[in-house]
């Protein structure tokens, strides 16, 4: 018989549950899935109903279950409760945990999504062997993640490590935290679409001043990113971009090496600040890391201070997947590892 542990990932769409073997965690025993409700009520209901389905299995394999941790997707504070979250705004300042600990008798522990996998990364992944790292997870916004001499670092409040919402243009795009020009609205999925949708938005704009120039190509006017978006620019989104660059698209591919200049410009700020060995790029925009990452690198050198006098500070993808948040919240929930 062994002690499992049980690891959640709450997203703002998706419910993801796993159990995992401590000898190898990296590899679910079992996984159970959910979609995330609309109300707090629905979402403590679904998150029970996971915890007990994999406990369940666990005692069908004639295991037991011991440590139960739930990545979510926000800033959790030191009393464990969340305190912002754009993509679950019907769980914050809610008693989750206090919930699901009555309804489940057992202890569990909450917290932020990227920390959980920054963790498992630096336990199992691409992060294994470093003490000084950084995770920024490129999603729809961007999370991120601190470790600094084999710690999570989560600040005096709970909510360091969120680099998403530097400001990295006074007077830019409006956040939805309420700033303008935060890093998020350019290094994103929906950055990527902004990009995207202004560089569309321009083309037709010169295109009707410069007619007659037929030859410059379909790809420079849009014209796929367009029809992908059913013909409104307004309407472009990430997944059109990586649909159109990976069919090689100029337009896509320019918007690409826009959008890997805003990678590098947050990259190398967080870099100036903690000079970590090895900067981690999780997140769904990590699959499609072919278009970006390798240019980040290059163009990295020359946002940061002293490059040249060591080796360059390696940036590299995250290695275990949409899996890694609720393995790292498993990981997190069986180890006697302090974060606060
Ligand atoms: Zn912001």
């Amino acid at each position: 018989m062994t002690e499992l542990r049980l690891g959640i990932d709450i997203g703002g769409t998706k419910i993801l549950g796993v159990l995992c073997d401590p000898a190898d965690p990296g590899a679910p025993v079992a996984v159970q899935r959910a979609s995330t409700p609309g109300d707090v009520d629905a979402v403590v209901d679904a998150l029970v109903a996971v915890i007990e389905a994999l406990r369940l299995r666990a005692a069908e394999l004639g295991h037991t279950v011991r440590g139960i941790g739930l990545g979510v997707p926000g800033v959790v504070d030191r009393s464990g409760v969340l305190r912002g979250a754009p993509n679950l705004r019907c769980a914050i300042d809610q008693p989750l945990r206090d919930r699901i600990e009555a309804a489940v008798h057992a202890p569990v522990l909450i917290e932020n999504d990227a920390n959980c996998a920054l963790w498992a990364e630096a336990e199992l992944g691409a992060g294994r062997g470093a003490a000084d790292l950084v995770m920024v997870a490129l999603g729809t916004g961007i999370g991120g993640a601190v470790m600094i001499d084999g710690r999570l670092r989560i600040g005096a409040h709970g909510f360091a490590g969120e680099p998403g919402h530097m400001v990295v243009e006074r007077d830019g795009v409006l956040c939805p935290c309420g700033r303008h020009g935060c890093w998020e609205r350019y290094a994103s999925g929906a950055g990527l679409a902004w990009l995207a949708q202004r560089a569309v938005q321009h083309a037709q704009e010169s295109g009707t001043g410069e007619s007659g120039r037929g030859e410059s190509g379909a790809g420079e006017s849009g014209e796929m990113l367009l029809r992908l978006a059913g013909g409104d620019p307004a309407a472009i989104r990430g997944e059109h971009v990586t649909t159109a660059a990976d069919a090689a698209d100029p337009m896509a591919l320019e918007v690409f090496e826009e959008f890997a200049r805003w990678v590098a410009i947050g990259i190398g700020s967080i870099i100036n600040i903690l000079d970590p060995e090895l900067v981690l790029v999780g997140g769904g925009l990590v699959e499609h890391s072919r278009h970006y990452l390798h240019r980040v690198g290059e163009l990295l050198p020359a946002e940061v201070l002293g490059a040249g006098r060591h080796r360059p500070t390696p940036v590299v993808a995250a290695s275990l997947g949409p899996m890694a948040g609720a393995i790292g919240a498993a990981l997190l929930a069986g180890t006697e590892h302090r974060l606060r």
